[in-house]
C-alpha cells in the first residue's frame, strides 16, 4: 500500500529509464501515477502499485510534481500540447536528454502555463536509478526545487545548479566532453605506447594510479581560471614549452597523431611571447577560444 504521507508522483514516459524511476518512487511508497504512449509498457508498474492514467493530461492531474522522461525534446514537444490544460500550478520535472536551449524553451513553456519548471538531466544506467551511482544535475526554479528534493534524492544522487533552466543540460554536456576530451588523448598515446613495443594495458594501469594527483590539480585549475591567477601548475610555461618539440617529434616518429600536441605548443608559444612564461599550464586557457560570447555571470559560483 502506497504511503499517502508522501506527496504523489506523476511520471510520463516509461521507457527503460521512465520505468526505472517509476519503479523507485513506489518502492518509497510515494503514490505514483504513469502514462505511455504505448500502454501495454505500464502493466509492469500497475502490477507494482502505480495508478496507470489513460491519457498523459489525466496523468499530470493526478499529483502535484510530474516527472517527464521521454526519448528526445521531439517526443517532449509532442506529449506537452496535450496537458497544457492540466499543468497550471504543478511542478514539471523533466529529465529527457537534451540541450541547453531546449531546457530553456520547455521553461518558458511551462511558465506560460502556469506551472514551475525544474530540467534535469541523466548521468547513469537505468537499473542503477535509486543508488548514488546516477547522478542527477538539476536547474530552473529553485523554490520547486527546494520543495521536492526529498523525493528528487530518491533516484540518486542530486545537485542543484542554479535558477537558469538551461544549466543542468550544461554540466551535463560539459561532463561528457571533459571525457571525451580526455579519453581521445588516452588513446592516442596508447597507439604511441604500443608503436613503441610496450604493453598498452600495463601502461593504462601505471596512469591510472596517478590519478590521485588529479582531484587536486583540477580544482586548483578550475580556481585559478575563475581569479585568471596562474600560479606555475605543472611547472612555468617556459620550462614545459622545452619539451615540446621533443614530444611531437617523438609522435611523429612512430605515426602518433600530434594535433592537440601542436596547439599545446602553439598556445604555450603565444602565452610565452605575450611575457608570461612564469605561468603554468591553466594560464593556456587565456588563449582558447578568443571572441567567444560568454553568458552573464559566466564563472561565478551559484
Ligand atoms: P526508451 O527508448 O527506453 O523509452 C523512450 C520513451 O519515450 C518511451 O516511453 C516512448 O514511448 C517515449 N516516446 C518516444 N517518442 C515519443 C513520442 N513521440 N510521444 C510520446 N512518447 C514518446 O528510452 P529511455 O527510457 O532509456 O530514455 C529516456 C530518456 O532518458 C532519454 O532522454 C535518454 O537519453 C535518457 N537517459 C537514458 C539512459 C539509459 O541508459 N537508458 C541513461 C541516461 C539518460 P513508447 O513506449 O510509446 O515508445
Amino acid at each position: 500500500m502506497p504511503n499517502t504521507t508522501r506527496p504523489a508522483v506523476t511520471v510520463l514516459g516509461l521507457g527503460a529509464m521512465g520505468s526505472a524511476i517509476a519503479r523507485t518512487f513506489l518502492a518509497h511508497g510515494h503514490p505514483t501515477t504513469v502514462w505511455n504512449r504505448t500502454a501495454s509498457k505500464a502493466a509492469p508498474l500497475a502490477e507494482a502499485g502505480a495508478e496507470v492514467a489513460p491519457t498523459a493530461a489525466q496523468a499530470v492531474a493526478a499529483s502535484p510534481l510530474v516527472v517527464v522522461c521521454l526519448l528526445d525534446g521531439t517526443a517532449v514537444d509532442e506529449v506537452l500540447p496535450a496537458v497544457e490544460s492540466a499543468v497550471a500550478g504543478k511542478v514539471v520535472v523533466n529529465l529527457t536528454s537534451g540541450s541547453p536551449a531546449r531546457a530553456r524553451a520547455v521553461e518558458q513553456w511551462a511558465r506560460a502555463h502556469g506551472a514551475e519548471y525544474l530540467d534535469g538531466k541523466i548521468m547513469g544506467d537505468p537499473p542503477y536509478v535509486g543508488t548514488d551511482r546516477v547522478l542527477f544535475p538539476f536547474s530552473g526554479s529553485r523554490s520547486a526545487y527546494q520543495a521536492h528534493e526529498q523525493t528528487l534524492r530518491l533516484l540518486g544522487t542530486v545537485a542543484y545548479h542554479g535558477e537558469d533552466a538551461g544549466l543542468a543540460a550544461v554540466e551535463f554536456m560539459a561532463q561528457v566532453a571533459v571525457s571525451y576530451e580526455l579519453l581521445i588523448g588516452f588513446l592516442h598515446t596508447l597507439r604511441l605506447v604500443r608503436a613503441e613495443g610496450m604493453d598498452v594495458a600495463d601502461f593504462a594501469g601505471r596512469v591510472a594510479g596517478s590519478l590521485p594527483a588529479y582531484p587536486a590539480l583540477l580544482t586548483s585549475m578550475g580556481e585559478a581560471v575563475r581569479d585568471g591567477a596562474y600560479a606555475p601548475d605543472l611547472g612555468p610555461l617556459t620550462v614545459q614549452a622545452a619539451l615540446m618539440d621533443d614530444l611531437i617529434a617523438h609522435r611523429e616518429s612512430v605515426g602518433a597523431d600530434t594535433t592537440r600536441m601542436r596547439e599545446v605548443k602553439s598556445l604555450m608559444d603565444r602565452r610565452i611571447a605575450d611575457g608570461f612564461g612564469g605561468q603554468g599550464f591553466s594560464a593556456l586557457f587565456e588563449g582558447l577560444g578568443e571572441g567567444l560570447g560568454e553568458r552573464a555571470g559566466a564563472g561565478r559560483a551559484e
